[in-house]
C-alpha cells in the first residue's frame, strides 16, 4: 500500500510527499499528461495521504479514512448511481440543480465531465456551473478529517467563462481545501487558472513498465501484454482497458479509409466503412482519431525509412509496409491538416459519420 505502488513519474511522487511532510500544502496542482498515465490515480492517492491517520506523508490504506477514500478508485458505479438519481432526461435546470459530484468521503470530490444522460451521453460531457459552484461553497467548509481536496477531471471542458467562478476560490484559497485540476495540458486551460496552480506534468512510462503493470493486474499472456504496452504508448490506464481484438478490428477500418482516399476514391465506395466506423461507439470519437493519427504517422515513417522506424502499430506492420510506398510526406501533411480541421469541429456536435466522409473528401489524392 502507498506510494510506491505507484509506477513511473518517480520525481512528481517525491515532490507531493515532500509538500506532505513539510505541511505546507498547495492549494491547487494541476496535473497534465496523456489519458491513462496516472493522474486521477495520484491525485487520489495523494487525497488519501493528506488525510491518513497513520502517516504523515504516505497513506496506511487501513485506517478509516484511507479505506473509505478508496472506494473512489473505480467511479464506473459512482457516476451510475449520481446519474441515475438525476433521472433519465434530466432538462438543463436540473443538470445545473444537482450537479455531478462523486465521493465516498466527506471531505474528497471527484468532479467529471457531465454527460448529463446515462444510455445517451451527450457528444460533448463538460464540467458544469452547478459543479464549480458546489466547489466553491464546500472549499471554506471546515474539514472532517485533514483536509478537503476537489479532484477535477477534465479540467478542459470547463467553459472559459465559468472558468471565473474558479478564480474566485483560487484567488481566496481556504488553508484546508486543496483543487487538484486535470487535463491533458496546460494550455487547454486559462492562463490566469494555470499561473495560480502548482503544474506537474506526468511523461509516458516505458514499454516495460507498462508490461510489468499488466503482468501483475491482468491475465493476459506475454505477447499480448507486449503489444497492449506499445499500442497504449506508456499510458497504463489506456493499456489495462484496451481490447485487442477490437482495436485491431478498428485500426484496420481506418487503414482501408486511408488507403481509399490515397486512391482517390472517395463518396460511395467509401460510405460504407465511414458508416460502419462511425457505429463503433465504445471507440470515443477522441481516440479514433488517436488511432488515426498514429495510422499517418507509421505510414509516413515507413514511406521515409521502411526497414527502420518502430511503428506505433506492430500488429498492423505488414499491411503498413504495403500502403507505406503509395504515401508522400505532401499528402500526409495535407491529410493531417484535414484530420485536425475534423478534430477542432468535434466540440460543435458534428456527425461522425460526416465528418469521416468530409475527410476522405478533402484527403484524397488527385
Ligand atoms: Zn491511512
Amino acid at each position: 500500500m502507498g506510494f510506491a505502488e505507484f509506477v513511473g513519474n518517480e520525481r512528481i511522487v517525491a515532490a507531493l510527499r515532500r509538500m506532505l511532510a513539510s505541511g505546507r500544502m498547495p492549494h491547487a496542482l494541476l496535473f497534465t499528461g496523456p489519458r491513462g498515465v496516472g493522474k486521477y490515480l495520484l491525485a487520489r492517492m495523494f487525497a488519501q495521504a493528506a488525510n491518513c491517520e497513520q502517516l504523515p506523508d504516505d497513506f496506511c490504506g487501513e485506517c478509516t479514512h484511507c479505506r473509505s477514500i478508496a472506494g473512489l478508485a473505480d467511479l464506473g458505479p459512482l457516476l451510475e448511481a449520481a446519474l441515475a438519481e438525476r433521472g433519465d432526461a434530466p432538462d438543463a435546470a436540473t443538470v445545473e440543480r444537482m450537479p455531478l459530484i462523486l465521493q465516498t468521503h466527506p471531505d474528497v470530490w471527484v468532479l467529471v465531465p457531465d454527460p448529463v444522460r446515462r444510455h445517451n451521453p451527450v457528444a460533448w460531457p463538460a464540467i458544469r456551473m452547478g459543479q464549480l459552484r458546489a466547489v466553491q461553497r464546500a472549499a471554506y467548509f471546515r474539514p472532517l478529517a485533514r483536509r478537503r481536496v476537489f479532484i477535477i477531471d477534465g479540467a478542459e471542458t470547463m467553459r472559459w467563462d465559468y472558468a471565473n467562478i474558479f478564480l474566485k476560490v483560487l484567488e481566496e484559497p481556504p488553508d484546508t481545501a486543496t483543487l487538484i485540476l486535470l487535463a491533458p495540458t496546460p494550455d487547454t486551460l486559462l492562463p490566469t487558472i494555470q499561473s495560480r496552480c502548482l503544474k506537474f506534468h506526468f511523461a509516458p512510462l516505458t514499454v516495460e513498465q507498462v508490461e510489468q503493470l499488466l503482468k501483475q493486474k491482468t491475465g493476459l499472456k506475454p505477447a499480448e501484454r507486449r503489444l497492449a504496452a506499445q499500442l497504449a504508448a506508456g499510458s497504463p490506464g489506456v493499456a489495462m482497458t484496451l481490447d485487442l481484438e477490437e482495436s485491431a478490428r478498428v485500426r484496420r477500418e481506418l487503414l482501408q479509409l486511408i488507403e481509399a482516399a490515397l486512391e482517390g476514391r472517395a463518396g460511395p465506395d467509401t460510405f460504407a466503412l465511414t458508416e460502419q466506423l462511425s457505429r463503433r461507439q465504445k471507440e470515443g470519437l477522441e481516440n479514433l482519431l488517436e488511432l488515426f493519427y498514429s495510422l499517418l504517422r507509421d505510414l509516413l515513417e515507413l514511406s521515409c525509412d521502411p526497414n527502420g522506424a518502430s511503428v506505433r502499430n506492430p500488429d498492423l506492420r505488414a499491411e503498413l509496409e504495403r500502403v507505406a510506398p503509395r504515401v508522400t510526406v505532401e499528402w500526409v501533411a495535407r491529410a493531417t491538416g484535414e484530420l485536425d480541421k475534423f478534430h477542432a469541429r468535434l466540440r460543435r456536435n458534428i456527425n461522425r459519420q460526416l465528418g469521416l466522409d468530409a475527410w476522405v473528401a478533402a484527403s484524397a489524392a488527385r
